[in-house]
This record gives structure tokens, sequence and C-alpha cells, in this order.
């Protein structure tokens, strides 16, 4: 199947599901077919990635954008039909509040910008989606739900794999036990990282592989395993103490989870790993690549799942929409899992300091 109609089948088997547990439209759904989005931070991610899925969503589109560079706005006018009404820049962004074409504010700074501009947004009556790492730490990330639920408004991160079918067969097997209990899971991501003054290795920015790449293996090991982990430990190692000198190189750390079951994790910046591996009691779940933006593939022990390739941003977008227009709840990427992951990520800190000391969760 085409990407494009893949995208349409899951959108609208999505969408199916709320009428099936029979919950009614959300007031949105009644008066737009589409909720606007307005991108804060239109750096790589958001310009390489996440506007150009919104020409390719269903259920949203991009309306405004926030962003601090004037040189910028020309093209970004051009290319997404934007008029001058829509582009705002860090200073007056609270007026946001004014604009109602525009319904969810979807935060794509640096780590350390995250809880003021979702807190901003809140203040201005919108949904938030805030790319992970949800905050720089679980206090953080507390304030940024509470702050959420007290203006009413939903608070979603930017986990863009739950709406990859690579993935969701994963899930699937291990729910269902195809291949018996889970006995043990190992995952790894990793890059090699360049430009060594870019603020993924600025502690103040919240840089590091932990919380850049490692936090989607904490992901990948909750949701194949289905539980919470309670315990931690783990180690750091570099091999460049000057280029990693404010924040972590390789990050090796063991989540310990109820009834035995281990997953062994490690995140890197400086080599390649990018692999999901769920081992049971009679058979294999293996994802590799598992965690890129596309060229995921799916292998058990006894077959491969080759699923069509899909635009994980505009899916994860639609089905955000989709959760605030048909109230269809979708736990997996809302505030509170951005939040569980942050608590873990304090205890892999925490291990760290104690050079692999147990943690508990
Ligand atoms: P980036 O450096 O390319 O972009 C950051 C943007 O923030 C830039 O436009 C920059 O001008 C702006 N900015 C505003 N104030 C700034 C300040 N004081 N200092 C630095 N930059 C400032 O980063 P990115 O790769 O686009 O990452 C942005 C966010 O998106 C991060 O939280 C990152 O973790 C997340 N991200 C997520 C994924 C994913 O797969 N979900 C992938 C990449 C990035």
């Amino acid at each position: 199947m085409e990407r494009r109609k893949f995208t349409q089948s899951l959108t609208t088997s999505i969408a199916g599901i709320s009428l099936a547990r029979g919950i009614g439209p959300h007031p949105l759904c009644n008066s737009k077919n589409k909720l606007g989005i307005a991108l804060v931070g239109l750096g790589n991610y958001a310009s390489r990635q996440l506007a150009p899925a919104l020409l390719e969503t269903h259920m949203c589109e991009l309306k405004g954008i926030v962003t601090g560079t004037p040189s910028k706005i020309d093209q970004w006018k051009k290319t997404y039909d934007l008029e001058d009404h829509q582009i705002y820049n860090y200073d007056n962004f609270d007026s946001i509040a004014n604009n109602d074409k525009i319904d969810i504010v979807y935060v794509v700074l640096p780590n350390n910008m995250h809880k003021e501009y979702t807190l901003r947004a809140f203040q201005a009556g919108k949904h938030v989606i805030c790319e992970k790492p949800l905050a720089m730490n679980a206090q953080e990330a507390a304030e940024m739900v509470a702050a959420g639920k007290k203006a009413n408004r939903q608070l979603f991160v930017g986990y863009r794999l739950h709406y990859e079918p690579h993935h969701r067969e994963a899930i699937r097997l291990c729910q269902t036990e195809a291949f018996g209990k889970i006995k043990f899971f190992e995952g790894g991501f990793g890059f090699r990282i360049g430009n060594p003054n870019q603020w993924r290795l600025k502690k103040e920015y919240g840089g590091g592989a932990l919380m850049d790449v490692g936090i989607y293996v904490i992901q990948g090991a909750r949701y194949t395993i289905g539980q919470e982990p309670i315990a931690v430990s783990a180690r750091e190692f570099k091999t460049d103490a000057v280029k990693f000198k404010e924040v972590d190189e390789l990050i090796t750390w063991q989540m310990e989870f109820p009834k035995g079951v281990v997953a062994n994790c490690t995140t890197t910046f400086s080599a390649s790993t990018n692999h999901l591996y769920v081992a049971s009691e009679k058979g294999f779940i293996r994802v590799s690549p598992a965690y890129g933006y596309s060229g995921i593939g799916g292998h058990t022990r006894k077959y491969k799942f080759d699923f069509p390739q899909v635009n994980q941003q505009a899916l994860h977008m639609d089905g955000i929409s989709n959760t605030l227009m048909n109230a269809v709840p979708d736990l997996n990427v809302c505030g509170e899992e951005g939040l569980r992951d942050m608590k873990i990520i304090d205890a892999i800190f925490k291990s760290v300091k104690q050079v692999g000391k147990r943690v508990l969760i």
C-alpha cells in the first residue's frame, strides 16, 4: 500500500475506534475539519520533519510559526502559505491566545526551554505537544502535567513511534504473548554526533545522549514489556573527555521489571546503534533498525514483518488531533507518559553518579 493511503487508512481506523466505543465527538469536531498547529522553534526537526509532515496530515495543519530568526520567515511564508498574522516571535508569543485558528502549540525547542513554552502555551489556552524529552527532569515534567490539568488543556509528548506499524506489531506480539512470556529486552539507540558547539553537548540545555536518544530505548522497553521498571543501575563511559566534557557520551543501563524481566540498554553520541530485541520463551521479536525516521524492519524467529514505511510525524500529529477531536484517549503519547520517562532518566543519572548503584524508581 502506498504511504498516503496507508496513513489515511490508519487515521480512519483510529477514528473508527472512537465510534465503536461510542465516545461522542469533541466540540472541536463540530467547528473544524482540521486542527491548527503552531510550531515553536524552526530548527532541524521542525523544518525538516514536522512542517513537511503537516502537508500530509488529514486532521491538522500548520497555522502558525514562532521564530526568533526573521530571515527564516519569507521562505516559510512561501512554502507553507502563511500570512504575517500567523508569524510570531518569542516576545509576542503570548498573543497567540487571540488566534482561534491555532488549537495546538508544538514546542520544538532545546530541552531547557520546553517547560517555559509549554506553560505559556497553556496560559494562552492552547493544547500542547512538547518534544521529547518532556523536560529537564521529573520535577519540571510534573509541573507541566499539572499546568495542563489546571488550564484544562491536554499535554502530549513527541513520541513519534507509537503509530509506526512495526512498533505497533511488536507491541501486539508482546501483548498477545505470541512467543510466550517475555524474559529479557535488549535495546540501543545512538549515533555519531557532529558539530562540537551544538546545544546537545551542553548541560544547561539538557544535552547528552540519554536525554536525546536513549529515551527511545526506555520507551521501547516499557511498551514492549508492558510494565513499569522498578529499579535501574547505570554506568557512564567516555572515549572523548573533551567533546563530552559536560554531557554523557555513552550510558549503559539495566532496568528491572516485575517478575524478574530485565532490559539491558545502551545509548551513545559516538557510534551507531539502533535496535530493539525482545526475547521470549519460544522466540524473539526484533525491530532493527528500530528508531529512525524510515527504514524500520521487523523480524521474529519465524518470519519477517515488513510494513509500508510511513510518515511517522504525520501519523503522530494526526493521532493526537484525533484524540482531541473525537475524545479518544491516547495514553501512549500523553504528558504523564513523558513524566514517567523523566523519572526513569532521573534514576539513571542518580545511579551513574553512584557508579552503577541500584536505584529504586
Ligand atoms: P535545533 O537546534 O535544530 O532547533 C532548535 C530551535 O530552537 C532553533 O530554531 C533555534 O533557533 C531555536 N532556539 C530558540 N531559542 C534558542 C536558544 N536560546 N538556544 C538555542 N536554540 C534556540 O534542534 P532540533 O534538533 O530541532 O531539536 C529541537 C527539539 O526537538 C529537541 O527537544 C529535540 O529533542 C527534539 N527532537 C525530537 C526528535 C524526535 O524524533 N522526536 C528528533 C529531533 C529533535
